[in-house]
């Protein structure tokens, strides 16, 4: 007899037929000789519709009253799924994040969880409930609701799968597991069986959001392993794991996209110290974070700096720099949101030469332009234009030999 926790996305309980689904499978794996402990979203679309009665209330709503309303979501979706368990002869009850023991700081709306007392849950499993909880919530030591952040469910169920020492943890969606690029852009796509930690972190920092970061973070630093997989078939998903041996022989993972993307270049920068500082400080100091910081060597004195960050915010950068341009003497500034990032992921390249080689031929014979170019230990990202990605990211997949072999079932091209 094993313990799993399965967490179930916004999706996967958006309405009551798929509240039962979710019902059946809870109670299916429990016949199956399990304990079991589920984590539950808000319905597709409730936590984005309180927000937006929050704002018709206020343009400031207090992050304690944001939070108090939005734990509401967890909440009703799991007293749900638990009517609907019982209601098909399981046995299962509900519980708030602060009742299953969830402690956090005291930070609204993005709270962290300090530790988990899972006692209730225990006891409940013991008396052999299927125990359901609220996902995205906690308590503060004073005991005011929090919740952990957009996505927080995610984090929910790994902090609860290590808590209890779980012997696996699911997490349900509406994709079959992590592709290596996106099936939309790239039909040859195919599921990843197994992925790193850290290759998922990246991808998801790429763009490529199955799960919250600071959920894959925390399955990382108390090595938790899980399984991305689809709430409505029965086959295996992706599991994310520490390395394996045999990973690092893929050299490359999975492409990532991501079209939310602007670029800022501050021309003419003057070359002299305390330049870049005051850029970013600007930045900083409206809360604005920037992704890729390229600046080229200076031989004239002057030199070109360019960034990227997130398009949303690209408006307020953009007047936030206007007068600070001309402050530092600098010569000019040009922006736009016309971009876009691909990047290619993979703990492979710690020990593969010429992956850069590799992806800059593939994207040339593409006629793709790269724009920046940034570079960690196991990610290559360039910045393109934006009506290039499918292209790039097509050709880019077919390079590192990631297309899946078609089978018949695929029909005609
Ligand atoms: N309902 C929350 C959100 O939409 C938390 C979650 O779904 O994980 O962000
Ligand atoms: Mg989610």
């Amino acid at each position: 007899m094993a313990l799993i926790v399965q967490k179930y996305g916004g999706t996967s309980v958006g309405d009551a037929d798929r509240i039962r689904r979710v019902a059946e499978r809870l109670i299916a794996t429990k016949k199956a000789g399990h304990d079991v402990v589920a984590v539950i979203s808000a319905m597709a679309g409730v936590t984005d519709g309180l927000i937006k009665l929050a704002r018709e209330m206020s343009a400031q709503p207090s992050e304690r009253e944001l939070d108090l309303l939005l734990a509401t979501g967890e909440q009703s979706a799991s007293a749900l799924t638990a009517m609907a368990v019982n209601a098909l002869g399981g046995k299962a009850v509900s519980l708030s994040g602060a009742a299953a023991g969830i402690v956090t700081d005291g930070v609204h709306t993005k709270a962290k969880i300090s530790h988990i007392s899972p006692r209730q849950i225990q006891e409940l499993l013991a008396e052999d409930f299927i125990v359901i909880v609220a996902g995205f919530q906690g308590q503060s030591p004073q005991g005011a609701i929090t919740t952990l952040g957009r996505g927080g469910s995610d984090l929910t169920a790994i902090a609860l799968a290590a808590a209890l020492k779980a012997d696996d943890c699911q997490i349900f969606t509406d994709v079959d597991g992590v592709h290596t690029c996106d099936p939309r852009v790239v039909p040859e796509s195919s599921k990843i069986d197994e992925i790193a930690y850290d290759e998922l972190l990246e991808m998801a920092g790429a763009g490529s959001k199955v799960m919250q970061s600071r959920a894959v973070e925390f399955a990382k630093k108390f090595g938790v392993g899980f399984e991305v997989r689809h709430s409505q078939k029965e086959l295996p998903g992706t599991r994310a794991t520490e390395v394996t041996p045999g990973m690092e022989e893929v050299v490359v993972r999975g492409v990532s996209l991501d079209r939310n993307q602007a670029k800022v270049t501050i021309c003419g920068v003057p070359d002299r110290p305390g330049c870049a500082g005051q850029i970013f400080s600007a930045l900083s100091g409206v809360n604005l974070s920037v992704d890729m910081i390229v600046q080229n060597a200076s031989s004239t004195g002057t030199t070109d700096l360019s960034f990227t960050l997130h398009k949303d915010d690209f408006a307020l950068a953009e007047k936030i720099l206007g007068p600070l341009v001309s402050e530092i003497g600098a010569s000019g500034m040009m922006a736009t949101t016309g971009v876009a990032k691909l990047s290619v992921v993979g703990i492979g390249m710690r020990s593969h030469a010429g992956v850069a080689a590799r992806l800059f031929a593939s994207l040339g014979e593409a006629g793709v332009n790269i724009q920046l170019i940034s570079t960690s230990e196991i990610k290559i990202a360039v910045v393109i234009e934006e009506g290039e990605l499918e292209r790039a990211a097509q050709a880019t997949h077919a390079a590192f030999g990631l297309a899946r072999p078609r089978s018949q079932e695929d029909g005609p091209r």
